[in-house]
């Protein structure tokens, strides 16, 4: 998929907030890309400033996570990186200085993936309105550099990542990224309302581990989905000898038994 622009300034005609809204920081994770193409054909922004970013567009163009670095790892004050992505991290950087708040669009590229929300406490109450059943924290924590958690350090501002669900649906999947961003744009205020916001309860998840894989001998001893819950003392994983063990309260997000040596794994994140 080609892209022309790749940063669209939409102005409202009145003063308001300032928003971004980023899609193919992974340029395999199509939904938010369909979506937000969609969504500029017939947006009418009526305050503030909204930019449509599509965050990483040879990435985007290819159908590939990235090209050389995950985008969403370069996201950092003092990055001085060679790499594309650190490049255009800093050009984002940038806008997102300018902005009030941030959706960033994501997939899983995991099976039935569930989608979920990803951000911090400050922006619990804007989780509250998309339309998915889990709100997960704690990530700036686990892997810093990423888009949403570069906002987190802005006082005042509210930011978060919304995965979409499997990377291999994004045609199904767009219409929740198309509907988010609709929701998140009403809640600034920016447009006149469209879409209803949430009504269901959410869970809550923070995650608190990323797991490498350390050797090549790794495999999971199940087809673990996002969210799975673990029984306590339960084998999740074998890394050569090494076993991987659940503990109390934990659940299983983002198994990869393909990565790399060296490379995330796994996330356990604790149900709250
Ligand atoms: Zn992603």
């Amino acid at each position: 998929m080609l892209i022309k622009n790749t940063i669209i300034k939409k102005i409202g005609g009145k003063p308001g907030k300032t928003v971004a809204v980023f899609c193919g920081v992974h340029g395999n994770e199509k939904a938010g890309v369909y979506a937000v193409t969609n969504v500029l054909k017939n947006v009418k922004i009526k305050k503030g400033v909204v930019y449509f970013v599509y965050a990483n567009p040879e990435a985007i163009k290819r159908n590939i996570r990235m090209i050389k670095k995950n985008l969403n790892r370069c996201f950092l004050k003092d990055n001085k990186g060679k790499t594309p992505e650190d490049k255009r991290a800093r050009k984002l950087m940038k806008i997102l200085d300018k902005c009030d708040g941030l959706l960033d669009l994501h997939a899983s590229n995991v099976e039935k993936a569930t989608p979920f929300v990803i951000c911090e406490k400050q922006s619990y109450a804007l989780a509250k309105i998309f339309d998915v059943g889990i709100v997960s924290s704690g990530w700036d924590r686990i892997e810093p550099g990423a888009t949403d958690g570069y906002m987190n350090k802005k006082k005042g501002a509210l930011s978060l990542g919304i995965e979409c669900g499997y990377a291999g649906e994004s045609e199904k999947n767009m219409q929740l990224a198309k509907k988010s961003i609709f929701q998140f744009l009403q809640f600034f205020g920016l447009m006149d309302k469209r879409v209803d916001f949430n009504k269901r309860e959410q869970k809550n998840i923070n995650v608190t581990k990323a797991i490498k894989k350390n050797t090549d001998n790794f495999y999971f001893t199940k087809k673990w989905k996002d969210f799975d819950l673990l029984k306590k003392g339960e084998i999740i994983a074998y890394d050569s000898r090494k076993k991987h063990i659940a503990g109390k309260n934990e659940c299983i997000i983002f198994a990869n038994a393909s990565k790399k040596k060296g490379q995330e794994a796994f996330i356990i994140g604790k149900v709250k």
